[in-house]
């Protein structure tokens, strides 16, 4: 969870992987479900995911990765509503499957700080050297192609109906996934910063 130009950043695959490390209660329950990259039981997501916001009433949060199904997105409207808080706006960031895949096998991530890294796209200076702390860059175990493709199975299932979810409620924007990693998180930037 850096905090990064004004805003928290919220992983919960990074709350997970960092619970399955720590062989925590939590990372025990959802190791499985990581690993094979299936999504992990709305329940424990939303129990880790309540907590937090509670802790974090008075930041700007970016979510990532949350919410993936429509009963968190419901369970994440009532713990915000309690907080008279609410979802300001949503970002899609959309890319067909296949390019998907190419970018997700050839991501490394830094076990040290989780900086993310990619080989065809933004390779670190040294190989399997983190840029930024000089930690191990690996594979995540999800990142394997069979593996990509069950977790794209399950995004058009349960988490593609989020579109019209949020659509219907709140501000959605759309971010094409093509121009690459850095002018995305550029475009989010600039969203949260004019938002209003
Ligand atoms: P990510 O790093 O966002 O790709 O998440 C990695 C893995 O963590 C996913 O494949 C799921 O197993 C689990 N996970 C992360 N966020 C969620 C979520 N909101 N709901 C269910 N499972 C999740």
């Amino acid at each position: 969870m850096r905090e990064k130009l004004g805003f928290v950043h919220y992983s919960t695959g990074d709350v997970f992987r960092d619970h399955i490390k720590r062989k925590t209660t939590v990372g025990l329950e959802v190791q499985e479900y990581v690993t094979a990259g299936k999504l992990v039981p709305d329940e424990v997501v939303l129990e880790v995911a309540n907590a937090f916001v509670s802790e974090h009433t008075g930041n700007v949060v970016v979510f990532d990765g949350f919410p993936r199904t429509i009963p968190q997105a419901e369970g994440l409207d009532r713990v915000l509503e309690a907080h008279e808080r609410k979802v300001d706006m949503t970002v899609l960031i959309d890319l067909a499957d296949d390019d998907v895949v190419k970018r997700l096998t050839a991501r490394r991530q830094c076990r040290k700080c989780k900086a993310i890294f990619n080989l065809e796209f933004s390779p670190p200076a040294r190989e399997g050297v983190c840029d930024e702390c000089a930690g191990e860059l690996y594979q995540r175990d999800d990142d394997k192609e069979a593996v990509i493709r069950d977790r794209l199975r399950v995004y058009h299932d349960q988490t593609e109906p989020l579109i019209e979810y949020y659509q219907d409620r709140f501000r959605l924007e759309r971010i094409q996934g093509e121009i690459g990693r850095d002018r995305v998180f550029e475009e989010i930037r600039k969203l949260v910063e004019d938002r209003g």
